[in-house]
């Protein structure tokens, strides 16, 4: 069990972290759409030599760098929103110890105590 963390707080994060969930699979969407959109493009230009500029601008345009970041970052939210059901969170998920509320405060995806972290 969380010892700083209030019942009430607890929730609010649960609740901030699936926000963060919804936003980041509607940007996620987003982008494999571009992706798609892309493969498209590409497809028919191997039919048309001229649209091949056109098609390979767009598929430097896509940044998969950004798309590891959203998914990433969705498998950090699922942990977080892990932990709280199961009574851990709040815990350094490597020494046990509660993780200083400010880090959690600042980021609540933190799983590291402030010396675990350096
Ligand atoms: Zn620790």
């Amino acid at each position: 069990m969380s010892a700083l963390l209030s019942h009430d707080e607890l929730e609010g994060i649960a609740l901030e972290l699936r926000e963060l969930l919804d936003s980041l699979h509607e940007e996620l969407a987003d982008e494999l759409h571009t992706i798609e959109h892309a493969r498209h493009q590409l497809q028919q230009a191997r039919a048309r030599q001229s649209d091949r500029e056109a098609a390979l601008e767009l598929a430097q345009r896509l940044n998969l760098e950004h798309l590891r970041e959203h998914l990433d970052t969705i498998a950090a939210c699922n942990e977080a929103l892990q932990r709280i059901s199961r009574g851990h969170y709040g815990r350094c998920t490597r020494c046990g110890e509660a993780i200083e509320l400010n880090l959690l405060r600042a980021d609540p995806l933190t799983h590291r105590c402030m010396a675990c972290q350096s």
